[in-house]
């Protein structure tokens, strides 16, 4: 499945696609969750392999998922290793089509401006109830805002 912003095209493989979307929230009582999202460049195409689920004391409610960010690095370096770069975060929704609130927007822009990388652009994905691609939001952050990505192929 694939997504593109400014040119950039952005391939997730299946296995990440999968592990997204055995966490759905599929029932009322489900609490959100989350993690990160690692990429490798290939030929200039980024390719989301990874989706990890953030472990340790992370915090969760139906409406909120607050990541433990020390587990969070421990991911990062580790994941880097095998050439796999910390590309953005993703977490569910208990909605069925899934939009980012104005905190998603807010965290998104100020882990764009934290994090060392070189990307013209971090993703946000938001995991929903409905099945995928209805139920997947793929965005783009950059320094200045959150925009939706094209989707181009699934
Ligand atoms: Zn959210």
């Amino acid at each position: 499945m694939d997504y593109v912003f400014q040119g950039q095209t952005y391939l997730f493989s299946s296995t990440c696609v999968d592990a997204l979307s055995s966490n759905r929230q599929r029932n009322f009582l489900a609490k959100e969750i989350g993690g990160q999202l690692f990429a490798r460049f290939k030929e200039g195409v980024i390719v989301v392999e990874i989706a990890t689920v953030t472990s340790g004391r992370s915090r969760r409610t139906k409406f909120g998922f607050w990541p433990d960010r020390e587990a969070e690095r421990q991911d990062i370096a580790r994941l880097f290793k095998d050439g796999l770069h910390y590309i953005g975060d993703w977490h569910t929704h208990p909605e069925k089509h899934p939009t980012p609130s104005s905190t998603d927007i807010h965290k998104a822009l100020e882990i764009f401006k934290k994090s060392q990388h070189e990307l013209n652009a971090m993703l946000m994905v938001i995991v929903g109830q409905a099945r995928f691609p209805d139920g997947l939001f793929v965005g783009a952050v950059t320094a200045l805002n959150v925009s939706a990505c094209n989707k181009t192929d699934w």
